[in-house]
């Protein structure tokens, strides 16, 4: 069997330069739709079973996030459920460069554990098996795929959480999985108690074009959807375009849109601290989920994060300060790591599928405590 390289599936990422040579096989990442964004890779190795293989990633100086690859190990997985972080991976001369000898005729390689939109197909239908949960089609996106939203609990307030507007950072839909499990799950208190108490919309992915094409940051059309709220158009990023007429007419109190961040190797939270007419209701609030979340999981934190932007100076095309401002909610970004928890590093998996999951259910219990106040 002949050493072989393919990315023909879903989320699938790598153009092949050259694989001739098991020592020097040269790949670069394929730009997002329309875009220049790239980071995102994720590729299947095939008849290299045993054999000592060096992997370069030619262009990598030139992507989204060049510091991203600082401290970064490549993640790896032979049955596509258990994936594993590859030890000899470094960046050097603008290149990532990694060096693994695959145990087995089928490898698979990505930037972290993938998410695939056949998975979400069945954490909806999951879903759904349970008394009390419904689901919204938003609309549909440029691809033709179905926006999909849960909706799950009885109570006044409506709570909106989201994962995914840039479809290269899976560990949001990982996330999801955690979070939407526990809030299901009959035995657990907390759970229970805000479905009386709550209505959540949840859109566990917004763009599932972008997921399944591959994409780092974009739709298919090359629109960063963090940059698309208030802005939105049916020709650009109808995703956002439809989650905001479904937001008007379902006010949040509260709304968290969960994402990845390629540099810092903490899970942290942005707030909306920059948009005009920042309440102190609003910073209360903060104040008290931040440290809800952080009693509720270790894995997160508040010292390290994004600077605030100055007083009235914050970017309202995203999520958050969009939200914040047109429904002076509680609006926040959750942010983690694609490459570790730096304050609990994990020498196998690093920052995970589970580790995401297990956050994502952590973070009912700040919800419950701020459910009141909001
Ligand atoms: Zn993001």
């Amino acid at each position: 069997m002949t050493l072989n390289i393919s990315a023909a599936f879903d989320s699938g990422n790598i153009i092949v330069e050259s694989a001739d040579d098991p020592s020097d096989i040269r790949l670069s990442i394929r730009k997002d739709s329309e875009s220049h964004f790239y980071q995102w890779f994720h590729f299947r190795t095939t008849g290299a079973k045993a054999t000592p293989c060096t992997f370069r990633i030619t262009n990598a100086a030139k992507a989204a996030f060049p510091k991203a690859w600082d401290g970064y190990r490549v993640a790896a997985s032979y049955d596509r459920e258990t994936w594993f972080r590859v030890d000899a991976t470094r960046y050097e001369n603008g290149h990532l460069i990694w060096d693994h000898a695959p145990e087995q005729d089928s490898v698979y390689y990505a930037y972290f554990a993938p998410y695939s939109m056949e998975r979400h197909a069945d954490l909806i239908s999951d879903c759904l098996q349970y008394d009390g949960v419904s689901l919204d089609i938003l609309g549909a996106s440029l691809d033709g795929l179905d926006i999909d939203c849960l909706r799950v609990g009885e109570g006044e307030k409506t709570i909106w959480v989201i994962a995914r507007q840039h479809p290269g950072e899976s560990m949001a839909e990982w996330w999801m999985e955690g979070f939407l499990a526990r809030l299901l799950d009959d035995e657990d208190e907390v759970a229970l108690q805000l479905r009386k108490d709550v209505t959540f919309r949840i859109v566990p992915n917004m763009n599932p074009d972008g997921s399944r094409r591959g994409n780092l940051r974009t739709n298919a059309s090359g629109a960063n959807l963090n940059r698309e709220w208030g802005v939105s158009t049916a020709e650009n990023s109808p995703e956002v375009l439809h989650t905001i007429a479904a937001m008007d007419a379902d006010k949040p109190v509260l709304c968290l849109d969960v994402h990845g961040d390629e540099a810092l190797p903490y899970n942290f939270i942005a707030g909306a601290e920059g948009i005009p007419g920042y309440t102190e209701k609003q910073a209360n609030n903060l104040a008290d989920f931040l440290d809800a979340y952080k009693r509720a999981s270790s894995d997160f934190q508040t010292e390290y994060g994004y600077g605030l932007s100055a007083p009235g100076t914050a970017n309202l095309t995203m999520c958050t300060n969009f939200t914040a401002h047109r429904y002076d909610c509680l609006a926040m970004t959750l942010e983690m790591p694609f490459k570790d928890n730096a304050n609990a590093p994990d020498a196998v998996v690093g920052w995970s599928p589970d580790r995401s999951a297990q956050l994502g259910g952590a973070a009912l219990d700040a919800i419950a405590d701020v459910a009141a106040q909001v």
